[in-house]
C-alpha cells in the first residue's frame, strides 16, 4: 500500500510494529500547509497530529510497540464502553 502523498507533503518517519495482535505500521509526514505539520498515520486508522515534531516520535513507537500497561489500558477501555454502549 502506497500512502497518497500531497505534493506540500514530507516524508519523516516509519514505524514496524504491532498491536491488538496485528502488525502495524505508522507513517509520520509533515505538511506546512496543515495548522499542525506533522501528523502521523498507522494502518489501524488512527491519526494524531502535532503542531512540532516533538512528540511526534515518542507516541508513534509507543503506538506500535504497546507495553503491558497500554494493554491493559486499552482492554480496560473497550470493556468500559461496551459496558456503556447498552
Ligand atoms: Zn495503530
Amino acid at each position: 500500500m502506497k500512502p497518497q502523498m500531497e505534493e506540500t507533503e514530507f516524508w519523516v518517519g516509519t514505524f514496524h510494529g504491532s498491536h491488538d495482535g496485528l502488525p502495524a505500521k505508522v507513517t509520520a509526514t509533515r505538511d506546512d500547509t496543515r495548522p499542525e505539520p506533522y501528523v502521523w498515520t498507522c494502518t489501524c486508522g488512527a491519526s494524531p497530529s502535532f503542531p512540532t515534531e516533538h512528540g511526534v516520535w515518542s507516541t508513534a513507537w509507543r503506538h506500535t510497540h504497546p507495553t503491558c500497561f497500554d494493554r491493559l489500558r486499552s482492554l480496560a477501555a473497550r470493556l468500559f464502553s461496551a459496558r456503556t454502549a447498552r
